[in-house]
């Protein structure tokens, strides 16, 4: 692995004082705990090797409400405040998968919550801008990024509806909450041979991956079910 670009390891064992303050803290029981969710999550068919090592490294417990630490480990979504929640491992995995990601891509992310989703898609060496409507959230995700020292994540809180047409176009565009439609202002952000992964549906959606073959032709793929919270329109401010 490129220790240049994926995230070392070795950053969170070497801890700083603003690491301690924060009370960021990776233990041998974390490290075990995560171990197994990795394994769990590679029996439910999750084969690439370098998501399952980031998230194997990643601690997941960083970006959960201290009260909820003990569960972090559990393949489960979980509460992030302002009624969101950070997604279901398998569900990141899944769709980090679906991405396809490269070292280098340049990537739109709708919906930052605890940012958990932002840091595996820069440790696979990505460039990650990413959008949130809740300001609390994506300040307190910014805020943990940097103590942690993930390179290369941009925060932007905004509605993600709209996108970021001035830094379009993007090689992938991944939204992590669930849309009811097909959202065509994204679709244009999408550089040609780049694909956008998004759930739709109304209660419960379907993964899809939309591929943009030329300027006006696109290719929709379709894969499994999954709940998320609400793609929802406007911003809230704290
Ligand atoms: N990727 C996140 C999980 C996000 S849950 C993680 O790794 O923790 C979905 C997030 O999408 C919520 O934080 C929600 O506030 C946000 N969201 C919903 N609609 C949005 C919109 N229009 N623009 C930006 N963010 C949105």
């Amino acid at each position: 692995m490129d220790k240049d670009y994926f995230y070392d390891p070795r950053k969170l064992t070497k801890i700083t004082a603003g690491q301690k303050r924060a009370g960021l803290v990776d233990s041998y029981r974390h490290k075990g705990m995560r171990k197994r969710l990795v394994q769990k999550i590679a029996k439910k068919g999750i084969q690439d090797k370098r998501i399952l090592e980031a998230i194997g490294t990643l601690p997941r417990h960083f970006f959960l409400d201290k009260a909820f630490e003990e569960w972090a480990y559990q393949d489960k979504p979980f509460p992030i405040g302002n009624e969101q929640t950070i997604s279901q491992p398998y569900t990141v995995a899944y769709q980090t998968a679906l991405l396809q990601v490269e070292k280098g891509d340049k990537i739109l992310e709708i919906g930052t919550g605890s940012g958990y989703q932002a840091s595996i898609l820069s440790m696979l060496g990505a460039h990650v801008y990413t959008i949130e409507r809740q300001e609390a959230l994506s300040l307190s995700a910014k805020k943990l990024i940097k103590e942690l020292r993930i390179p290369r994540i941009h925060f932007y809180f905004k509605d993600g509806f709209e996108g970021l047409p001035y830094l379009a176009p993007f090689d992938k565009i991944l939204v992590t909450a669930g849309a009811t439609q097909k959202p065509d202002i994204l679709l244009q952000q999408l550089a040609i041979g780049g694909h956008i992964v998004i759930p739709i549906g109304q209660d419960i959606q379907v993964m899809h991956r939309i591929t943009r073959i030329a300027e006006h032709e696109f290719k929709e793929e379709l894969f499994d079910n999954f709940k998320f919270v609400p793609f929802l329109g406007g911003i809230v401010k704290r």
